[in-house]
């Protein structure tokens, strides 16, 4: 399956602000954003033009993609599915990505980036509704139970996920049981409940031309 292998740290210096893709260390005065907050690249430095209309429209589309690590064939499949449901597209794409198993993962304190949930996903540490996937991408839906499986439960990642987890609070939208690292999903997400710097509605305009 194809993947971003390049420097994470390099995504955000392009957005210009923190997208928390490399979890603890993103806390850290190591952040390259703390160190070197301008565009990666030679010329890095010199560019501050003032981004508008496309510009604005393309870097919103890919500072969402960067953050949940989706390709662009995928986004644009998230786009198209939002665009034909019910409701508000906008809305939609953001929900889709957030339902996504390695958000969720992330989301329930598994790991401490959404990087790291989607490698504990591949290497089929998570179960649900009593089943082995590994697919990150995999769709939960509301009522579906999201576990560590029991010879998994030991790893030291996880142990270290879930001390840095219990700090942050779980989103509205899920049941968490720290104890058995379980969660239930008791609602789909709703745009207030995904805090994100994103303004899906400048990707629904960059999509709809
Ligand atoms: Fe981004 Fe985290 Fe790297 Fe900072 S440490 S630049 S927030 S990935």
């Amino acid at each position: 399956m194809a993947r971003y292998t390049g420097p994470v740290c390099r995504l955000c210096r392009r957005e210009g602000m923190k997208l928390f893709l490399k979890g603890t260390r993103c806390f850290s005065d190591k952040c390259a954003i703390e160190k070197r907050n301008f565009a990666p690249g030679q010329h890095g430095r010199d560019r501050k033009a003032k981004i508008v209309g496309y510009g604005l429209q393309l870097r919103e589309k890919q500072k969402a993609k960067r953050i949940y690590f989706a390709l662009e064939g995928q986004f644009r499949a998230y786009y198209e599915k939002a665009a034909t449901a019910p409701g508000v597209t906008g809305e939609l794409l953001l929900q889709q990505l957030e339902r996504r198993l390695d958000n969720v993962a992330y989301r329930l304190g598994y790991a401490s980036s959404r990087r790291q949930a989607r490698q504990i996903v591949r290497h089929g540490h998570v179960e649900v509704n009593g089943r082995k996937v590994n697919i990150p991408s995999f769709q939960v839906s509301v009522g579906d139970e999201i576990k560590i499986r029991p010879n998994s439960q030991k790893l030291s990642v996880i142990e270290i996920a879930r001390e840095f987890a219990s700090h942050q609070p779980a989103p509205a939208w899920l049941q968490t049981n720290p104890a058995e690292l379980s969660g239930k999903i008791i609602a789909l997400p709703r745009r207030e409940d995904i805090q994100l710097p994103v303004n899906e509605q400048l990707i629904v305009e960059l999509y709809s031309k």
